[in-house]
């Protein structure tokens, strides 16, 4: 079998793989970078190095017999979710999470219920599999439970700030391992983007990068866009670096792989990197009042 982690699980892959030996297991570990379920090291099984891939850390975001994922689970007390009531204003609330703690939701939705809140729960999705879950790519479960007040339970500030932008809901982010509580704003992030797409107006040659890895290759998207400009020409990348961007020598870049690289990464390209809904507004397909963050389906 093949073992495939990402980023922040790598250190658990060695004392995993000797355990597996010990049982038995023929073991060989995926390297590569990983940062989620759309980036799966399916060369293992295609090409006979292993009959199955087990892929730690994630819950699967599309079909995939050939392979065995292992989400990696992370606890807290539900007791922290009082310190996110104070700046609550509604009584309905929609209710989501990562992953790692997907697994608590029932226990959150009790905890809200005694405290006199109705959460509100998406039903998971083919790409969200699991109840209340969100994906830095995908905002489903926040936009199926259709409240105008939003708990998102969770490290971090993308998710709550994408989940604004997605749903116009207010959002409260609630980090359930310090117990900081917090109202969300993407106030500052339509600030960056607005500059961006305005830095990508003196551009000329357009690459609209198309990822080759298996959750994240958004062809019909990339084709559609590659029309809109004349100078604009698909190009198929795996890992995207500021290295490549720069070698490559385009303009600016339209981002059709993971939504956050335009997002998170923009400080490390040298070019403007542009969302698609971004390179629409800038060909004037699309109205500045229509931005929306953008989602893999
Ligand atoms: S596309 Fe990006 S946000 Fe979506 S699962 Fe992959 S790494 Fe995460």
């Amino acid at each position: 079998m093949a073992l495939q982690f990402p980023e922040g699980l790598k250190r658990q892959a060695a004392g995993l793989a000797s355990d597996l030996k010990s049982a038995g297991f023929d073991v060989i570990i995926s390297g590569d970078p990983c940062y989620g379920a759309c980036d799966l090291a399916l060369d293992t099984v295609t090409e006979g190095k292993a009959d199955v891939l087990v892929h730690f850390g994630h819950a699967p975001v599309d079909d995939r017999p050939d392979v065995i994922f292992e989400p990696w689970i992370v606890d807290f007390d539900v007791e922290v979710l009082a310190q996110a009531l104070p700046p609550l204003r509604e009584k309905t609330v929609g209710l989501v999470t990562t992953v790692q703690h997907a697994h608590l939701v029932p226990a959150m939705e009790a905890f809200l219920a005694s405290r006199g809140y109705e959460a509100r729960v998406g039903e998971g999705t083919p790409r969200t599999p699991l109840r209340g879950q969100v994906l830095g790519c995908s905002f489903a479960a926040a936009k199926a439970t259709g409240a105008r007040e939003i708990l998102f339970v969770g490290t971090g500030v993308f998710h709550p700030i994408g989940i604004a932008l997605a749903t116009r809901a207010r959002v409260i982010a609630l980090d359930p391992l310090t117990g900081t509580a917090q109202e969300v704003s993407a106030e500052s992030l339509l600030r960056r983007r607005s500059a961006v797409i305005e830095k990508a107006r003196a551009a000329w040659s357009f690459g609209i990068i198309l990822s080759t890895k298996s959750g994240q290759e958004r062809r019909a998207l990339a084709r559609r866009l590659a029309t809109l400009a004349p100078g604009a020409v698909i190009i198929t990348m795996r890992e995207v670096s500021p290295d490549q961007i720069l070698n490559l020598g385009f303009d600016c870049y339209v981002n059709t792989a993971c939504p956050r690289l335009a997002y998170d990464d923009q400080v490390r390209f040298g070019r403007p990197v542009l969302s698609p809904q971004e390179f629409e507004i800038l060909c004037g397909v699309r109205a500045w009042d229509d931005y929306t963050i953008d989602e893999i389906a």
